[in-house]
C-alpha cells in the first residue's frame, strides 16, 4: 500500500481520490524536529510551506519516491539532494494564480480606498469621530485609468494583467524573460475569447517612473531585493506597491523610508521579510494592508492544488498500490 504523508494537510477532495485508489495518507502534522524519526514509513511526502523538507529529512526517508509542494516555489525543498537520491520532486505551480492575483487586486482596492485603515479606526472612533474619518477617507483614487505595472510577467502577472485590463488600467509590464504576452480575457462561462490584448515587456526603469500602482510576481531572489532605495526613488510621488510573491524581494527598511518621506501612498504585503514574525514598524504602518501570506488559500486554489497533486501522484504509481 502506498503511504502518504501530508505534512501541511490537503484538500478533502485530493484525500478522496488517494483513498479510493486504496492509498494511506495521513493528515496529523508532526513537528519539524519529530520528521526525520517518522518519515522512513512513507512513499510520499507532501508539503506546502510550512514543512522544511530538509537533507535531515530526505536522508531519513528511505522509502520516499515522490516529494510533493502543494503550490508554488520549492524554497522549502531541498530540491537537489533530494534529485540526487532519485526521489521526484514536483509542485503546483499554476492552481493557484488566479486567487493571488485576486489577492493583489484586493490590496490595490483596500489602499486606493483606505479600507484597511478605515477598518482598524471605525471600530474605534466611529461613532465618536465619524465626519472626521469621513473626511480623512474621502481622498481616495479610482484603479480606473491608472497604470498598473507588473514586475515578474509570468502566470501570475499575466493573471494580474488579465484583471488590470478589465479595469480599465494602463498595462506597463517587465520580465527579462518574456518580451510579450498575448492576454486573453473571456467572458464568465464561455470559451469564445472576445478580447486578445498584447502587452510587450517594458524597462523597468519606465515602470517604476510612470506606474501608479506596482505589483510585484517574481520568483524567490534569494534575498537580494529586486525593489530597494534606488527603485523608490525612480518611483512616482504617491505610488503604491504591492507585494504578493516572497518577502526579500523588498528591502522593507527601504520601503518604510519611501512611506514615513511620503514619496510611496501606501503598501500592500501578503509576505514579509521574517515570517512567521515580520517587523513591528511594518505591522503597525498606518500606509500598509496586511495579510499573512494567504495568496493561495483560498478554497478554489486549495481544491486545484489537492486535485493536481493527486493526479500526478496516482499516475505515477498506476496501478501499483
Ligand atoms: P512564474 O514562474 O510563472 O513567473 C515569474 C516570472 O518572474 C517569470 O516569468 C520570470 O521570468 C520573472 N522574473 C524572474 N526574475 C525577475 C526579475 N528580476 N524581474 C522581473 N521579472 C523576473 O511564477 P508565478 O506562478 O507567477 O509566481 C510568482 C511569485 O508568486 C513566486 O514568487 C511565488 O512564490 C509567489 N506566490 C505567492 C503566493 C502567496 O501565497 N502569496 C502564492 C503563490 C505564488
Amino acid at each position: 500500500m502506498v503511504k502518504i504523508l501530508a505534512n501541511d494537510g490537503i484538500h478533502p477532495d485530493g484525500k478522496t481520490l488517494f483513498e479510493e485508489a486504496g492509498y494511506q495518507v495521513d493528515t496529523e502534522k508532526i513537528a519539524q524536529a519529530d520528521l526525520p524519526g517518522a518519515i522512513g514509513e512513507y512513499d510520499v511526502l507532501i508539503v506546502r510551506s510550512a514543512t522544511k523538507v530538509t537533507a535531515e529529512v530526505i536522508e531519513a526517508g528511505k522509502n520516499l519516491k515522490i516529494i510533493a509542494r502543494g503550490g508554488v516555489g520549492l524554497d522549502n525543498v531541498d530540491v537537489e539532494y533530494a534529485e540526487k537520491k532519485g526521489i521526484l520532486v514536483f509542485n503546483t505551480p499554476a492552481a493557484s494564480s488566479q486567487s493571488v492575483a485576486e489577492l493583489a487586486f484586493a490590496h490595490m482596492f483596500s489602499l486606493s480606498r483606505f479600507l484597511h485603515q478605515s477598518n482598524r479606526m471605525m471600530p474605534v472612533k466611529g461613532d465618536s469621530d465619524y465626519d472626521k474619518l469621513k473626511k480623512v477617507y474621502s481622498e481616495g483614487v479610482q484603479l480606473r485609468g491608472r497604470t498598473l505595472g507588473i514586475i515578474g510577467f509570468g502566470r501570475i502577472g499575466q493573471e494580474v494583467a488579465r484583471m488590470g485590463v478589465g479595469m480599465g488600467m494602463h498595462i506597463i509590464a517587465n520580465d527579462p524573460f518574456i518580451e510579450e504576452a498575448k492576454i486573453e480575457i473571456k467572458p464568465f462561462n464561455s470559451d469564445n475569447a472576445w478580447l486578445n490584448v498584447r502587452i510587450e515587456s517594458s524597462d523597468l526603469q519606465e515602470l517604476l517612473s510612470k506606474s501608479d500602482f506596482i505589483t510585484l510576481h517574481v520568483p524567490f531572489s534569494g534575498g537580494t531585493p529586486i525593489i530597494g532605495k534606488t527603485e523608490f526613488e525612480k518611483m512616482k510621488k504617491g505610488a503604491y506597491l504591492i507585494n504578493t510573491s516572497r518577502g526579500g524581494t523588498v528591502d522593507e527598511l527601504a520601503l518604510l523610508d519611501a512611506l514615513n518621506s511620503g514619496k510611496l501612498a501606501g503598501a500592500g504585503l501578503d509576505v514579509f521579510d521574517f515570517e512567521p514574525k515580520p517587523r513591528a514598524e511594518i505591522l503597525q504602518h498606518p500606509k500598509i494592508s496586511l495579510t499573512p501570506h494567504i495568496g493561495a488559500s483560498t478554497f478554489e486554489a486549495q481544491e486545484n492544488i489537492g486535485l493536481e497533486l493527486a493526479d500526478r501522484i496516482l499516475a505515477y504509481f498506476g496501478d501499483d498500490k
